[in-house]
């Protein structure tokens, strides 16, 4: 069986040497991969490869720390458009950082609930990217109770995850495998298997033995491995069941 990655950026600059050998292999070793768009342009840029790779799908959104000072209405019409691409599968990254705080928490705000409105209307599921600002993520999502999504590498409790459990599924990657993840395995521990999906946000948080070097969406592998050690399960049944998750909540039918 094959892995799927549902969440990468390929279009990064870490990427340019040798970005058209990335994509081979992902064509010939994953069963499916999601870019997921930060801008207008990294959104575009998902598409094109969708359209080039039967199995790779795409996201548009404005991630929180790329966000402008206005969010105007040719945007909206932008995204807007973009999404209805057969091949988005999602509204995202979006959310909110206040970690790096580019721009203040309101101005974070406006922008993660506009691109909500924008998943609700084209009837898309969301990527969500919360740093330090759980409590204020989780009450956004719950004013629209509609939508569904991934919280894309979870960060909070357990506690916190069961607030938005029944409309949510919680991406895992290569900071499970790290020495110093204990909260995360507790949580990965406790979450049931159901609405776990398998990440890598290459060229991101590479997963043991890797880490610090470049990540590539093979490397789930890894995660996968660690899940079914902590879960005390088959890799085999990891695989099935995360797979299964990920086509259901970005609507694939392959
Ligand atoms: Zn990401």
């Amino acid at each position: 069986m094959k892995y799927v990655d549902t969440h990468c950026h390929i279009n990064s600059y870490q990427y340019d040497e040798d970005r058209l050998a990335v994509l081979k292999e992902i064509e010939k070793k994953m069963d499916f991969v999601v870019n997921i768009g930060c801008d207008l342009e990294s959104s575009k840029i998902g598409i094109d490869y969708s359209k080039e790779y039967s199995n790779i799908y795409a996201t548009v959104g404005v991630h929180p720390t790329d966000i402008g000072d206005e969010f105007s209405d040719e945007l909206y019409r932008n995204l807007l458009e973009l999404g209805k691409d057969e091949k988005v599968v999602a509204i995202g990254e979006i959310g909110l950082d206040y970690h790096w705080m580019t721009k203040s928490k309101e101005l974070q705000k406006y922008w993660f609930r506009k691109q909500m409105s924008l998943a609700k209307e084209l009837n898309k599921s969301v990527v969500i990217h919360t740093r330090e600002a759980t409590a204020d993520t989780l009450e956004i999502l719950k004013e629209f109770p509609e939508v569904t999504g991934i919280l894309h590498c979870y960060p909070g409790s357990y506690k916190s995850a069961l607030e938005v459990i029944d409309n949510y599924y919680f991406g895992i990657g290569g900071v499970l495998t790290f020495k110093n993840s204990k909260k995360m395995v507790e949580v990965v521990k406790k979450l049931p298997l159901s609405r776990l999906v398998i990440e890598t946000d290459s060229p991101y948080l590479t997963p043991e033995p890797f880490r610090g070097k470049r990540n590539i969406p093979e490397y789930v592998e890894y995660v996968v491995r660690k899940i079914a050690e902590i879960k005390e399960i088959s890799q085999d049944e990891v695989l099935k069941v995360t797979t299964e998750n990920a086509k259901k909540i970005y609507k694939i039918s392959k």
